[in-house]
């Protein structure tokens, strides 16, 4: 390790990291609100990721659901708590992006290294207070990057940060983007105040280096990672080699052993996220439960039998408060709840007509 590289790791060695999280691009609602809900319930990410203008290099190539992806991430805000950052690369899109109240921005690598566009976007935030992430450039040209920061900063934006996802060049790196982790330190010794954050995703362009990537982002004292995770990364419609599924995701959390910013910064908040993921998923048994007591009075009513049976109920419930005994949940929860849901089943085989 350099010199350079200590100094970083002994100034910001005890903080935690900052979890950026989602898929690359925004699919289908669907696709979204999974890896959401999934990212959610694990309480480890900050910041849910979806790209939904998507920068391509080549014509012909997934471009993004454009608008309708802002969407989406509101829902998934509103759903789950998550605070949402997409990609902006014009003045058109922070516009419809404020509109949506996005959380953050990030502006992309091709974006940064063109100062017209910058500044154009510079232009379309000013006074937002929305924050603001900005990519290391395509080339590995620390004034561009610097350019970019100070064009942003200039226009009195919310916390800026900075995404260090390595640099295209022409030399073959075993890397997609050579990581060059030099400049991105020399450039937080500019900005020593700015969080900068590493992506190891579209640095190793393959998920078999998120691991090594990371780690040493971490040990450089990065502030944070932003990694891409997918439902179903194999059919991702864009960067399929480096995604990862949650699973995925939460294990190389564990292996990289850090503490997530979410759990210093707000216990409660993280926790009551989870208790909203489970409450929807008591929502969905209900729901299935009820389909499936709809069907039983189908049934009942075809073969003339009488939609209440004591000794089915009786039995019920003499196993789920023997099984809520062994699981430390009350008689008293046990009888309350079930026989509220009870009701509501023979409610519903009551009112069947055919
Ligand atoms: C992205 O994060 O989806 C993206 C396009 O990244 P980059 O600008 O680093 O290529
Ligand atoms: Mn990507």
């Amino acid at each position: 390790m350099k010199n350079n590289d200590v100094a970083v790791t002994e100034k910001k060695k005890n903080n935690k990291a900052l979890i950026i999280a989602g898929p690359c691009s925004a699919e289908t609602e669907t696709q979204v609100m999974n890896i959401a809900k999934f990212l959610a319930a694990s309480g480890k990410v900050d910041l849910f990721r979806a790209g939904i203008w998507k920068p391509r290099t080549r014509p012909g190539s997934f471009e993004g659901v454009g608008s309708i992806g802002l969407k989406w991430l509101r829902q998934v805000k509103e759903e789950y708590g998550l605070p949402c950052c997409t990609e902006v690369a014009t003045a058109k899109h922070v516009y419809e992006a404020l509109k949506y109240n996005i959380d953050t921005l990030w502006i992309g690598a091709r974006t940064t290294t063109n100062p017209f566009a910058l500044q154009e976007i510079a232009t379309a935030l000013r006074g937002s207070k929305i924050n603001v992430m900005i990519k290391n450039p395509l080339n590995p040209d620390i004034e561009l990057w610097t350019g970019a920061i100070e064009r942003i900063m200039k226009a009195n934006v919310g916390q800026v940060s900075l995404i260090h996802r390595g640099f295209s060049i022409y030399e073959k790196h075993v890397y997609r983007n050579a990581p060059y982790w030099e400049i991105s330190i020399e450039l937080h010794k500019r900005f020593p105040e700015l969080p900068l954050i590493c992506d190891p995703s579209h640095l190793g362009g393959d998920k078999k280096y998120l691991y090594e990537i990371s780690s040493k982002a971490i040990e450089l004292g990065y502030d944070g990672l932003m990694v891409e995770t997918h439902p179903n990364p194999e059919s991702a419609l864009s960067d399929a080699k480096q995604q990862i599924t949650g699973e995925e995701f939460l294990y190389l959390l564990e292996q990289l052993a850090i503490t997530t910013h979410d759990e210093r910064l707000n216990p409660i908040h993280k926790l009551r996220r989870t208790i909203d993921v489970i409450d929807d998923n008591l929502l969905d048994m209900i729901e299935q439960r009820m389909e499936v007591a709809k069907r039983i009075g189908k049934m009942k009513k075809y073969n003339n039998q009488k939609v209440i049976q004591r000794s089915r109920w009786n039995q019920v419930m003499l196993r789920l408060t023997h099984k809520g005994k062994e699981k430390g949940l009350s008689d008293a929860l046990i009888k309350h709840v079930f026989t509220a849901i009870h009701e509501e089943s023979i409610r519903n085989q009551t009112e069947i007509v055919d």
